[in-house]
């Protein structure tokens, strides 16, 4: 785990005092105001001067950390802009991260992390934006900031710039204009259902638009002689389906088809530049079908859990509207998923294309399973998900040749980019990362495994960055026995210190190897007793298949703890254990 938050000596606070000092002086000279900021540990000159933010039309002052522009992306102190937008802001202490959350949308960040949850995705902040920081006017009083753009238009808000008077605004979105339509001046909306079908001739044209309902379905027809695929896209906050159909058109420039469905409120139709795009609003959740049909596209709509689920006819391709990564494997006549962070419906939906006959849902301790019954060429990729491949489906496993030995994944936590929690002396001195000491004790867990006749892979065995989603695919594609992730613990309170281990309390086995692996580091360290402890909101704990443990070695912020941290010894005997308890729990 990793925990920013550091202290300074006074000796670095001179240096820093009489650094900003001249620099001040030299740009007093020069008449240009230039400012310092901390973050990531040391102080930074600052140019970019005063920036004004805007909440929903109301200028936001007095804020505990002004805005500042860092890259060209405005950082904002997370708390106060968000609560002024009327969203919750929840602090989770366990895991150090924000949680941001409004009508049902809700965006996890964390200090020094780039990847965010969003709504159960993982979703990372590109670059150059920068990462959310603890930044301040000093060491002493530090906020978390992060990048507004990124994080409020992920909630849904609008963000604009106002360069003139150097204005970040925020606003709640008024309504769907932007992606949407048209009411339309031409005289051509609010078609009926029982209008007269116009069947147009060529390719790229389509017709009239009707809604049908019967007791579960809502059928929404374009009348057209030529299948065009769509591009879908879901949008929430009102909840809407939006269809794209590449070069097609409309003989009307666009219009609503107003529907009383089970689901479907209205449709809304409107020709853009290149494409036509088709907006069903909708009063619930929603899942939709594209079906062929012999004169044109039918859309079927069925009130849903799935509402990341679509299935194409024309694509011959059942696929979700984000990415999943799931651990896939073939089945006799089809592929077969299981994903651990998705919740859908239990059931059953009959195709019948000739490739897919039928896709089955179901939902366990392990997560949702989809299986989709048909071709022996079918096959899921996170980009396509389920669809034909030319050539037929063998395995999609890595080859890893177990020689029916036990395969233990050890995944050293952070590295790279990422350095974890990092320890500091009394002066303020950065002595230690975690991300190093994490490696150095996988290795020797890994070694004393492999001389025990363990097969073992590693997440990483060098200094680069990994994101927990690869850790987490690694550990379910390779079908480990055990996943172990090797951490140090840090917090602000430097009195603070001991080993901890996390686990799944569903799993039986990943609960005693918890156990064993915690009462071995207390048998053979002088390290102090915290606790186990239920890790299943950790992203490695939660989406591995395998019985998984996440080891809080010690803490990095602790000054006893770190030098034993820091220690050949320490992490030899560390790493002793760790493969004690593994070993004691294979067996
Ligand atoms: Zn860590």
């Amino acid at each position: 785990m990793s925990n920013i938050v550091s202290k300074r000596g006074e000796a670095v606070k001179k240096t820093a005092f009489i650094v900003f000092f001249v620099i001040a002086m030299m740009f007093a000279a020069f008449n240009v105001s230039a400012a310092k900021i901390y973050y990531n540990d040391e102080y930074h000159d600052y140019y970019a001067g005063d920036i004004h933010l805007t909440v929903n039309g109301k200028p936001i002052e007095n804020l505990p950390m002004q805005p500042v522009v860092i890259n060209d992306y405005t950082m904002v102190p997370v708390r106060e802009v968000f609560e002024a937008l009327g969203c919750e802001v929840i602090w989770h202490d366990d895991t150090c991260r924000v949680e941001i959350k409004n009508n049902g949308n809700s965006v996890f960040v964390k200090i020094g992390d780039r990847n965010t949850v969003i709504n159960d995705e993982i979703v990372p902040i590109s670059e150059p934006q920068p990462l959310p920081m603890l930044i301040g006017n000093s060491p002493e009083v530090l906020k978390s900031m992060v990048p507004i753009r990124f994080v409020a238009e992920k909630l849904g808000y609008d963000v604009s710039w106002e360069d003139s008077t150097r204005t970040v605004f925020v606003s709640s979105p008024k309504s769907s204009e932007d992606e949407v339509i048209i009411g339309g001046s031409d005289g051509e909306n609010n078609t009926k259902p029982d209008d007269e079908v116009v069947m147009p001739e060529k390719e790229g044209e389509f017709g009239t638009i009707s809604v049908e309902s019967d007791d579960t379905f809502d059928y929404i027809y374009i009348a057209t002689r030529y299948g065009i695929s769509p591009t879908v896209t879901r949008y929430t906050n009102p909840e809407r389906i939006v269809f794209d159909f590449e070069n097609a058109a409309f003989p009307q420039m666009g219009g609503t088809v107003e529907a009383d469905g089970n689901c479907v409120d209205s449709v809304r139709y409107a020709n853009r530049e290149g494409f036509a795009r088709v907006v069903l609003d909708v009063s619930c959740k929603a899942q939709a079908m594209i079906l062929s049909h012999e004169k044109g596209i039918l859309i079927r709509v069925q009130k849903s859990d799935n509402t990341q689920l679509i299935y194409d006819a024309f694509k011959q391709q059942v696929y979700f509207d984000k990415t999943y990564v799931g651990s896939g494997k073939k089945v006799d006549n089809g592929y077969s998923v299981t994903f651990t962070s998705l919740k859908l419906q239990n059931q059953k939906i009959k195709i019948d294309d000739g490739i897919i006959y039928e896709i089955i849902i179901t939902n366990s301790a392990l997560g949702c399973n989809i299986t989709v019954d048909g071709s022996n060429k079918l096959f899921y990729t996170a980009e396509k998900g389920f669809h034909k491949t030319d050539n037929p489906i063998v395995d999609n496993k890595p080859v890893i040749d177990k020689d029916g030995k036990k395969v233990i994944v050890i995944d050293a936590g952070h590295g790279g980019t990422d350095p974890g929690a990092i320890g500091y002396d009394k002066n303020g001195k950065a002595v230690a990362y975690e991300s190093h000491i994490n490696l150095a004790i996988a290795l020797m867990v890994g070694e004393k495994l492999e001389a025990n006749g363990v097969k073992v892979i590693y997440t990483r065995n060098n200094d680069t960055y990994i994101s927990l989603m690869e850790r987490a695919e690694l550990a379910n594609t390779s079908e480990c026995d055990f996943f172990v992730s090797i951490h140090c613990n840090s917090i602000e309170k430097g009195d603070v210190k001991g080993t901890q281990v996390y686990y799944h309390p569903a799993s039986e086995t990943g609960t005693a190897l918890a156990e064993s692996i915690y009462d071995n580091i207390l048998d053979m360290t002088n390290l102090e007793p915290k606790n186990t402890q239920n890790g299943s909101h950790l992203y490695v704990i939660r989406t591995t298949t395998s019985p998984a443990v996440l080891v809080e070695t010690a803490f990095i912020s602790n000054e006893s703890d770190r030098k034993f941290l820091t220690s050949k010894d320490g992490q030899a005997k560390m790493a002793e254990a760790i493969a004690k308890g593994i070993l004691e729990t294979i067996n």
